[in-house]
């Protein structure tokens, strides 16, 4: 059932495992890992995906995906300042937006948030915002170095002037690879939670050690964003299928395959959510 990313995040003990789709075959292996596993989810469409070629029908396809299943699936359009975007994404049945004014002024970040927030409304959706920047890009991997972590003094007045459903944070993490191990700063993580009053976000999780992201759970962060992962198995499998001599030209094959390894990856971050403990539990070593 499609739901609101606020009713999926309050649908789940745990946090809210998130996953880019830019295709019919990730979208299958996604849904079918958090249906077998029971996991409430939220499926990500990209905006260059959604502003590209089939990118409607892509959007489509995530909001029939979550209509369908069994458990509550939000769909997010992801980072976009474009209010027109939201809205196009929005007629087609999305339920939440990424309202990402991160590269703003502060006072235009805000701005950005309140419209969005006033758009959303109107469709029973949500809104994420992002204060501070989570820096490289989220289609290609390119080991984008740290920026600027959120400052958590702004963050508790952002959160008090445009009262967004959930905050991302930049707290050590990139989007994309890592140069070298990431280290979330869980000092600023956890001031950010004390003086935000609202669920946060961890994107760029593909590359943060186990460890680390079940700590950023327990000090708050209630959804995490995978990408990179997904599309380094889609990728690599793709590559290894398509190479094989296929004399037939059989295409139903490969691509069942890719679901699998696609359900395979979605899987692992599933069950680290589902293993990570609840804010202020004590974490396990
Ligand atoms: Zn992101």
């Amino acid at each position: 059932m499609r739901r609101s990313l606020a009713d999926v995040l309050n649908a789940a003990t745990g946090a809210v495992p998130s996953f880019t789709c830019y295709t019919l075959e990730q979208a299958s292996g996604v849904i079918t890992a958090a249906e077998r596993l029971g996991a409430p989810s939220c499926l990500l469409l990209a905006p260059s995906a959604f502003n590209g070629p089939g990118g409607a029908l892509l959007a489509s396809c995530l909001v029939a995906a979550a209509d369908s299943s069994p458990l509550p699936i939000a769909v997010q359009l992801d980072h976009t300042t474009d209010l027109d975007l939201m809205r196009a994404a929005l007629d087609l049945g999305v339920t939440a937006v990424m309202a990402d004014g991160s590269k703003l002024p502060f006072a235009d970040n805000v701005e950005l948030v309140c419209a969005a927030s006033e758009l959303a409304a109107r469709y029973d959706a949500s809104v994420e915002a992002e204060l501070g920047h989570v820096p490289g890009s989220e289609d290609r991997a390119i080991g984008a170095k740290v920026g600027a972590f959120t400052d958590p003094d702004l963050a508790a007045r952002f959160v008090e002037l445009c009262q967004p459903d959930l905050m991302a944070v930049a707290v050590g993490n990139v989007h994309g690879t890592y140069p070298s191990e990431p280290r979330l700063d869980f000092t600023t993580l956890t001031r950010i939670a004390e003086r935000a009053d609202l669920a946060l976000s961890l994107h760029g999780t593909s590359g943060i050690p186990d460890t680390q992201v079940r700590q950023a759970i327990r000090l708050g962060v209630k959804k995490f964003n995978v990408n990179t992962e997904l599309r380094r198995v889609y990728l690599e499998s793709a590559q290894h299928l398509f190479n094989v001599e296929n004399k037939g030209f059989e295409l139903l094959g490969p691509l069942r395959q890719l679901i699998q390894r696609t359900d395979e990856a979605a899987a692992s971050f599933i069950e680290l959510a589902a293993a990570s403990p609840l804010p202020a539990a004590p974490l396990e070593t």
